[in-house]
């Protein structure tokens, strides 16, 4: 089961797209309220402990919610759950290609789930990791903005090898970062589209 479910989530954490190692298996609806879903696979999740034991697990153990109070979370596996939807990042300062993301909810459904859930989507080690995936993605598609400039202001790089050569490079880098395998790949998709806009 568990094998299945690192190659169903990359080796990453169903929350926090965190590498998660051998990772554990999350019940989604919690076990104690949902016993009967404890072997549904549609219920399990790749989590990582920070996520699945440190927070997700304490809360639902450590608080006195029943089974009619528990309201349905945000399901990260939904087919129809677009993360762009409920959460947005917050890139700042805008000015810092480094600066940190934080992952803040935009609706009443997502703050619930994280209220509920206790998810801490902004801990440390995930601000500087994704500071440090997102930077590198900056970087490189500035490059690769400039040499498209250098490129339109100097037809004759069009036919220059070197030139051609090193917007593939970056192309390739870029289509590879974005990749579903990727850590923080979601923040990274909504970093493009924040960029994209601006
Ligand atoms: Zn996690």
């Amino acid at each position: 089961m568990r094998q299945w479910l690192l190659g169903e989530f990359h080796e990453k954490c169903a929350y926090c797209e965190r590498r998660v190692g051998r990772g554990q298996v999350d019940h989604f609806m919690p076990m104690k309220l949902w016993p009967d879903r404890a072997n549904d696979w549609t219920n399990l999740r790749l989590s990582c402990s920070d996520c699945n034991t440190k927070y997700k697990r304490a809360m639902n153990g450590g608080n006195s919610l029943d089974r009619a109070q528990y309201r349905e979370p945000l399901d990260p596996c939904a087919p129809a759950y677009a993360p762009r939807t409920h959460l947005w990042a917050e890139f700042s300062p805008q000015s810092d290609p480094y600066g940190a993301v934080r992952l803040l909810p935009r609706t009443q459904v997502a703050m619930e789930t994280i209220a509920m859930t206790g998810l801490h989507l902004n801990r440390a080690e995930l601000l500087s990791d994704r500071a440090v995936k997102c930077g590198r993605y900056r970087s490189d598609s500035d490059r690769l903005k400039n040499l498209r400039h250098h490129e339109a202001a100097e037809p004759a790089l069009r036919k220059d090898p070197l030139h051609q050569q090193k917007k593939r490079d970056l192309l390739r880098r870029l289509v590879y970062q974005r990749g579903d395998c990727q850590e923080y790949v979601g923040v990274l998709r909504l970093l493009r589209e924040a960029r994209a806009k601006a």
